[in-house]
C-alpha cells in the first residue's frame, strides 16, 4: 500500500464511525426481466450491504433507511409532464428497456423515490457530520428536467441539490461523474446553477456535454490510463462545499454497456484516490450504472474504500446470496419446516377414511406450511408481492418422475401457478443427491415481446428469481444431509444460466460446454439460443444438437478433474453458420 493510502486509512479509522450507508430492501427493482435483458444485477444493493455488514467495514450504527422523496422535491427539477408520464407503465418500460407488462408502476416508483430520498438524506447527513455518506442506489445521471432515459427516470443528484438550495444551501457543488457514460442529464438539470462544477470521465462519446468538464477515454483504457486521467481531472476540480461522486460500476472489464475495462482493484483505487482528495469535504457516494455480475463488487468496494480506506479485495469465491441464505437457514429450526408430530383433524379424518389421503411431507421432511415459511424467510414472497401477486399457497403431489411442488399466487382476481418443481432423492455418481427433474419459474402477468422473446421451454416469461431458487435448493440439500443438487438442463440457455453454480458431472461434457460458451461469446444469449434451436451451431461442420446431461452442484469438495475438462475444451471448436 502506498504511504498516502496508509495515511488515509489511519485518518479514516478515526472518522469511520461517522460514515453512513443508505439502503432499503426495496432498492431492488421489481422488474423480472432486468437481469436477462440488461445484464443488470438487480440484487446489487443487497449484496453490497450484506458484505459491508458482514465484513464490518461499516459499523452497525452506520446503516440508515431512506424515506421516499416527495413529489414537491421532484417537481423542483422535473416538468409536470415528465412526472405525470411516470404514472404509466409504458414510460417506465421505455426507461428500463423492458416490456410494459413487466412494470408494476407503484412498486417501481417506490424504488426510484426511495433512492432519491436516500441521496437527499445522505447529502444532509454528510453536510452535518462532514463524513462521507454512501447511498446504495442512485446516480441517475441521464434524466434531464423534462426527459427520462437510460435507466434514469428522475435525477436524484439534481433533486437533492435543489432541495438543499431551497433549504438555504448556497455553497459550491462538485459532481464527479465516474460512471462510464456522460452526465448529460445532470448537466442539463444544473445548467442554471453557477456554483456547480461537473467533471466526468467517460468511455463513450455522446457528443459535447455543455457545462461539464468531460474527458472521453478510448475503449479498453484500463487502470493506468484511467487513473492518470482521474488525477488530471481532480487537479482541475475546485474545492467544493459538497461533492457527489458517481462511482460507476460500469467501468469494469466485461461490462455490457461500459468499455473502459478497469479491474476491480483499479476501481477500488479510483475510489480511494477520490476519497483522499475529498477528505474533509462532505461527500455523497452513488453507484451509477453497472451491467455485469461483478458490479456489486465495485459497489461494495466503494464502501470499503470510503469507510475503511481499504484496498483489500473481496474473496473471489464469496457468493453473497449463498452466504445470506445459509444464515437464514441456520435461523430456522427443523420444527419451523417439518411436522410438529401433533395429530390434526385432517390426520384423523384420513385415518378414519373420511377424506382421501394426500401427501403430507415433501421428501419425507417438509410440510407445505413449512415450505411457505421458508419462502417467506428467504424473501421470495416479498419479491412476488412487488410483482403483483398475493395469497401464496404451496401444494404437494406426486408426478411421474418424482415429487411435485407447486406454488400458487393470486393476481387480477384469480390464482396463478408461479413455481413448479419436480424433485426426488436419487443416487448419482455414488452419492445421494437432490435431483431436480423440472423447475419452472413463471410470471404469467408478464408477456413475451421483442424485448423479451420466448425461449425454448417457456410458456410464459420467467420470474427473475432463478438465483434464489438455486440457493434454496442447495439449502434443502444441506438440510436433508445430501451430497449436492443435480439438474438436467434441457436447453442451452438453462445450462448457461446455471453455469456459475453447476458443472456437468462428465468432465468431457463440461469441457465441450465451456468450448461452446467460449465460441458463442460474440452472440447475445438470445442469439445463441436461437442459433442452437435452428441448427446453426456446428461442430466439425455438422449441426450440433444440445446434449442434455446432468449438471451438479456438490456441497463437498470434488476430486481432481480439471485436466480432463481443459483437454476437451481446448480440442473442441464450434462455429456458427449464418442464420437464414
Ligand atoms: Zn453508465
Amino acid at each position: 500500500m502506498r504511504p498516502r493510502a496508509l495515511l488515509y486509512r489511519a485518518r479514516s479509522w478515526l472518522h469511520r464511525r461517522d460514515v453512513t450507508v443508505w439502503y432499503d430492501p426495496r432498492y431492488r427493482l421489481p422488474l423480472s426481466s432486468l437481469e436477462s435483458s440488461a445484464g443488470m444485477e438487480p440484487r446489487r444493493a443487497d449484496y453490497a450491504v450484506w458484505w459491508l455488514r458482514e465484513s464490518r467495514a461499516v459499523p452497525a450504527a452506520g446503516f440508515r433507511n431512506p424515506r421516499r422523496v416527495s413529489f414537491e422535491d421532484l417537481a423542483r427539477v422535473h416538468s409536470h409532464e415528465l412526472l405525470e408520464s411516470l404514472a404509466h407503465p409504458q414510460a417506465l418500460a421505455q426507461v428500463f428497456a423492458v416490456d410494459p407488462s413487466d412494470v408494476p408502476v407503484d412498486e417501481v416508483m417506490t424504488t426510484v423515490r426511495l433512492a432519491c430520498g436516500g441521496t437527499l438524506a445522505a447529502a444532509r447527513e454528510s453536510l452535518r457530520t462532514r463524513a462521507p455518506a454512501l447511498n446504495l442506489l442512485g446516480g441517475f445521471h441521464h434524466a434531464g428536467p423534462g426527459s427520462a432515459g437510460g435507466y434514469c427516470p428522475v435525477n436524484d443528484v439534481a433533486v437533492a441539490v435543489a432541495a438543499l438550495r431551497a433549504e438555504g444551501f448556497t455553497g459550491r457543488v462538485a459532481v464527479l461523474d465516474l460512471d462510464a457514460h456522460p452526465p448529460d442529464g445532470i448537466a442539463a438539470c444544473l445548467a442554471g446553477y453557477r456554483a456547480a462544477w461537473i467533471g466526468s470521465l467517460s468511455g463513450s462519446d455522446w457528443g459535447p456535454v455543455p457545462g461539464a468538464d468531460e474527458t472521453v477515454l478510448p475503449e479498453g483504457t484500463g487502470d493506468p490510463g484511467y487513473l492518470e486521467a482521474l488525477g488530471a481531472l481532480l487537479s482541475r476540480m475546485p474545492r467544493p462545499a459538497l461533492a457527489f461522486v458517481l462511482a460507476g460500476g460500469d467501468v469494469l472489464a466485461g461490462d455490457r454497456a461500459g468499455r473502459l475495462a478497469l479491474t476491480l482493484g483499479g476501481a477500488r483505487e479510483r475510489d480511494l484516490v477520490v476519497a483522499m482528495e475529498l477528505e474533509g469535504v462532505p461527500s455523497v457516494w452513488l453507484p451509477g450504472g453497472g451491467y455485469s455480475r461483478m458490479a456489486w463488487r465495485a459497489l461494495a468496494g466503494t464502501g470499503m474504500a470510503v469507510a475503511a480506506g481499504s484496498l483489500e479485495p473481496i474473496p473471489e469465491r464469496y457468493d453473497p446470496l449463498s452466504a445470506r441464505f445459509a444464515v437464514v437457514s441456520r435461523e430456522m429450526s427443523p420444527r419451523d419446516l417439518s411436522d410438529s408430530g401433533e395429530l390434526t383433524a385432517e390426520d384423523l379424518e384420513e385415518a378414519l377414511g373420511m377424506r382421501p389421503r394426500h401427501q403430507r411431507l415433501l421428501l419425507g421432511f417438509y410440510t407445505a406450511s413449512g415450505l411457505e415459511h421458508a419462502l417467506f424467510r428467504y424473501g421470495i414472497f416479498e419479491q412476488l408481492e412487488r410483482m403483483g401477486y398475493r395469497q401464496f399457497r404451496v401444494a404437494f403431489d406426486t408426478a411421474g418422475l418424482g415429487e411435485r411442488v407447486r406454488l400458487y399466487g393470486e393476481a387480477d382476481a384469480r390464482e396463478h401457478l408461479l413455481v413448479e418443481l419436480v424433485l426426488e432423492r436419487r443416487r448419482i455418481a455414488g452419492a445421494e443427491v437432490l435431483y431436480v427433474h423440472w423447475l419452472s419459474l413463471r410470471n404469467p402477468r408478464a408477456r413475451f415481446s421483442l424485448r423479451r422473446p420466448q425461449l425454448p421451454g417457456q410458456d410464459v416469461p420467467g420470474l427473475g428469481l432463478a438465483r434464489e431458487a438455486g440457493s434454496m435448493l442447495r439449502r434443502m440439500a444441506v438440510r436433508l444431509g445430501l451430497a449436492g443438487v443435480v439438474i438436467r438442463p434441457a436447453h442451452y440457455h438453462m445450462a448457461y444460466a446455471a453455469r456459475h453454480e453447476f458443472a456437468f458431472i462428465d468432465p468431457r461434457r463440461q469441457g465441450r460446454f465451456e468450448a461452446l460458451v467460449r465460441d458463442l461469446s460474440g452472440l447475445s444469449l438470445l442469439e445463441s439460443t436461437l442459433a442452437m434451436a435452428e441448427g446453426c451451431v456446428r461442430l466439425g461442420g455438422e449441426p450440433y444438437a444440445w446434449e442434455a446431461d446432468e449438471m451438479a452442484h456438490w456441497l463437498r469438495a470434488e476430486g481432481a478433474r480439471a485436466a480432463a475438462v481443459d483437454e476437451e475444451r481446448e480440442r473442441t471448436r464450434f462455429t456458427v453458420a449464418r442464420r437464414t
